[in-house]
């Protein structure tokens, strides 16, 4: 067996949430810095296929890669930390791993043989670790493993890596372990036993870790490391302290400092390369902390109690903050509590507006009212997936009069289709991974908003949906002044619509969030914050004036 490549396994104990993608994605940077071809992928222990049938309050956003795959939003992290795209092979569930066994014993491949976790779950688990390799093109693959070591459902991943461990060697296959020391006020102490329990519940299914990185909100002493060393069987240069930041963009320095990076590589008996250059990370981190003056986006949807819902949206609007010095404060509008009487109230003093993607129509008419409240007061507003299909609604409805416009998903025998469910979409029957998924061209026009957001007549972007802009409309809503500035070049679906008298009002089909990286902020999202700045500045000299 060749061993070129190495293997990096994140693990989780003690509690969930505590940041392994955050981990694994900061430790990908600096080893990629450092000279490395890097890649992370995820295996989740449940049992859907992907999280593309997830209900967002579930599991927050379903991110969405080139190849159309509907994936765990730490790949958001992966691509926006990494800056290079992940596809299919990069979120592995339990589901697929099951559904892939349960086919081939359908086929008789397993001749005969009883079909059981070990090894025939295990075997696959194995199979797919390496699968993300088979071009051969990675120096070293972070698998992050979802859970909690001693759950249940995380058992056969853990076997399944004991035995890759036992058939590679520590030298190739390193298990790193994320824990948390919770801190004692009473004591004042940082307490070491739940790391230790950890630790013991790992070893107990075969796996020594490594390197242990421990979650702290305070300080971890010299002395609390090397207990934990002692205790734990691992090197002291190998207990990482991975104190709380003030932003995850800050992450990859404190790891640094504590030499994680270098550690990793030594036990991998890989070449240290060159030191990792992070300027452009400091340069990028100064700015996100430092900024000289603040907007406010009002971000409407209906899924706001569980921020992750709109993860990718966030983080592309605070990257694209940073890039003009603008902190972002993201004021919270659920659409379901917005109405006329109280529109002015919740959104009369932001900066911008963003119609946020969904699906379904509960919620819809407080976007249609932030719609209507964004383009009548001249406010920056940028429309996502959903969020242009209710742009689109809204103009037929309240500017060229098309009484009952609407979008078949909400209303499939309305007098005024606007949105229709698109074509190849009504024989779907299945639910998941079926929506038109990924990434398609776009052909931008020239002179418009987006054009000169892009500065380019051909993008790329990704998509999920299953409606479209009703083309039958196209001559009416160019001629009452909506803009279709970008069609898809092979089947002229609407990609992006415009309000021709308005300083910024667009609308996308796409999904701009899912490319939007710290190295390459988006730029639509820069586009929009500029715009809302520039409202922002014109608001307050018009104030001055009065
Ligand atoms: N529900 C709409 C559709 O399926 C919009 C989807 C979305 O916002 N991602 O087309």
């Amino acid at each position: 067996m060749t061993h070129k490549t190495k293997y990096i396994f994140v693990t989780g104990g003690v509690t969930s949430s505590l940041g392994k993608g955050i981990l694994a994605s900061s430790l990908a940077k600096l080893l990629q810095l450092r000279g490395y071809n890097v890649t992370i992928q995820k295996f989740d222990p449940y049992i859907n296929i992907d999280p593309g049938t997830l209900n967002p309050y579930e599991h927050g956003e379903c991110y969405v890669t080139d190849d159309g795959a509907e994936t765990d939003l730490d790949l958001g992290h992966y691509e926006r930390f990494l800056n290079v795209p992940t596809s299919q092979s990069n979120n592995v569930t339990t589901g697929r791993i099951y559904e892939t066994v349960i086919r081939r014993e359908r086929m008789g491949e397993y001749g005969g043989k009883t079909v059981q976790v070990i090894p025939h779950i295990t075997n696959e688990i194995k199979r797919r670790f390496r699968l993300i390799n088979e071009t051969n093109k990675f120096d070293i693959i972070l698998t992050e493993i979802g859970g909690t070591v001693g759950d249940i459902e995380s058992l056969p991943y853990i076997e399944a890596l004991r035995q890759f461990r036992y058939e590679h060697g520590p030298e190739h296959c390193l298990v790193i372990h994320l824990t948390l020391l919770p801190y004692l006020q009473a004591s004042g102490e940082l307490k070491t036993k739940p790391t230790q329990h950890s630790v013991k519940m790992l070893l107990q299914s075969g796996i020594q870790p490594d390197v242990l990185v421990c979650r702290s909100e305070h300080k971890v002493p010299q002395d609390v490391k090397d207990k934990i060393a002692r205790f734990c069987n691992v090197k002291l240069e190998s207990v990482i302290e991975n104190l709380n930041a003030s932003t995850i963009y800050e992450v990859p320095f404190l790891l640094k400092k504590e030499k994680l990076d270098t550690v990793v590589l030594k036990q991998l008996s890989l070449d240290q390369k060159e030191d990792p250059d992070l300027t452009y990370w400091k340069d990028f981190v100064t700015r996100l902390k430092n900024p000289n003056d603040e907007v406010t986006i009002a971000l409407v949807g209906k899924y706001v109690e569980l921020h992750d819902s709109y993860l990718s949206i966030v983080e592309s609007l605070g990257i694209a903050g940073a890039e003009n010095e603008l902190k972002i404060k993201i004021k919270w509008v659920h659409s379901e509590d917005l109405t006329n009487e109280n529109v002015v109230r919740q959104l009369g003093d932001v900066d911008g507006i963003l119609v946020a993607p969904g699906f379904g129509v509960r919620g819809v008419d407080g976007k249609i009212i932030a719609v209507k409240f964004a383009r009548e007061s001249k406010i920056p507003f940028l429309g996502i997936c959903l969020g242009m299909q209710i742009a689109v609604v809204e103009f037929g409805r309240n500017v060229l009069n098309l009484e009952g416009a609407n979008s078949t998903e909400f209303d499939e025998k309305g007098a005024h289709p606007v949105i229709n469910m698109m074509e190849e979409q009504k024989k779907v029957k299945q639910m998941g991974g079926t929506m038109r998924l990924g990434a398609y061209e776009c052909a931008v026009k020239r002179n418009s908003l987006a054009h000169k957001a892009y500065q380019k007549t051909r993008i790329t972007e990704r998509h999920r949906h299953r409606y479209e802009f009703n083309n039958s409309y196209a001559a009416q809503y160019e001629k009452g002044g909506m803009a279709l500035t970008g069609t898809n070049p092979d089947t002229e679906l609407v990609e992006i619509v415009e309000l021709k008298d308005h300083p910024y009002f667009m609308g996308v089909q796409f999904h701009p969030e899912y490319k939007s990286r710290v190295e390459r902020p988006h730029p639509l999202f820069l586009s929009f914050i500029n715009a809302a700045h520039e409202h922002m500045v014109q608001q307050n000299r018009d104030e001055v004036e009065e």
